[in-house]
């Protein structure tokens, strides 16, 4: 697998905000969004670093899955969640299969999958193997790409089978139609799966956060405002 970074840290966004989690960074992405945070996350870097409880290693990319689950095993063994994030993470199902059949045969682990939700396709070959979505839908007017409503339509309707949530960022250059169709996305597949708006940094006020909240929650049953703690507070 091409991965850029691996470590343990307290999730810092979206509803298992607080949960301690071995984080798995894969390299590679679809997407260019202009907000993005992990740039660093786009290509292929010739070495993963590995940050666990105990040690820190950079090992050479592509990363071997055995060796992978031999550094990583105690911190999983103690905080029983991997978080796969990216980049993108479909990029890479079939290594992902792998890599999550191992792990599942040897520990009792939840899988928690952070993705922007425009690979449907990829999502259906690894689903079994996914506990928990974290499922991202971009706004055309933030991330200053096209629009993927109808690969998010498909990919909910995939994800729906498990736990899942949808995570919008919000901002002030956002177009305000682009996330009430989100919400009628969302609301179109299953009205019960949650919602988080993440503000892209603190420039929002209150009183529009509230107008975001009270539009999505007219249409969905549970809503949540939640920033990303982790930078906040400048957890990993
Ligand atoms: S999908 Fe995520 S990792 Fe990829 S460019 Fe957008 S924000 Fe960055």
């Amino acid at each position: 697998m091409n991965l850029v970074e691996v470590f343990t840290s307290i999730q810092g966004e979206g509803l298992y905000l607080g949960q301690p989690q071995v984080f798995i960074r894969l390299a590679g992405c679809n997407l260019r969004c202009r907000f993005c945070d992990t740039p660093q996350a786009w290509d292929i870097p010739p070495g993963c670093s590995i940050m666990t409880l105990n040690k820190g290693v950079t090992i050479s990319n592509p990363v071997a899955i055995h060796p992978l689950i031999d550094f990583i095993k105690e911190d999983v063994q103690r905080y029983p969640t991997i978080c796969l994030t990216g980049g993108e993470p479909l990029l890479q199902t079939d290594s992902l299969k792998e890599l999550i059949s191992e792990i599942k045969k040897r520990f009792e682990i939840q899988i928690y999958l952070e993705t922007n939700g425009t690979l449907p396709y990829q999502l259906d070959q690894i689903i079994e193997l996914i506990d928990i979505i974290a499922m991202d839908i971009k706004l055309p007017s933030l991330t200053g790409l096209k629009s993927f409503w109808e690969e998010h339509r498909d990919f909910l309707r995939i994800a729906d089978k498990k736990e899942i949530f949808v995570k919008i960022v919000v901002g002030p250059q956002m177009v305000n139609e682009e996330f009430q169709m989100a919400i009628f996305l969302i609301k179109e597949v299953d009205a019960n799966i949650p919602l988080v708006i993440q503000p892209l940094d603190n420039s929002l006020s209150l009183e529009w956060l509230f107008r975001y909240y009270t539009t999505g929650n007219k249409e969905l049953k549970q809503v949540r405002v939640i920033p990303q703690v982790h930078k906040l507070v400048k957890w990993k």
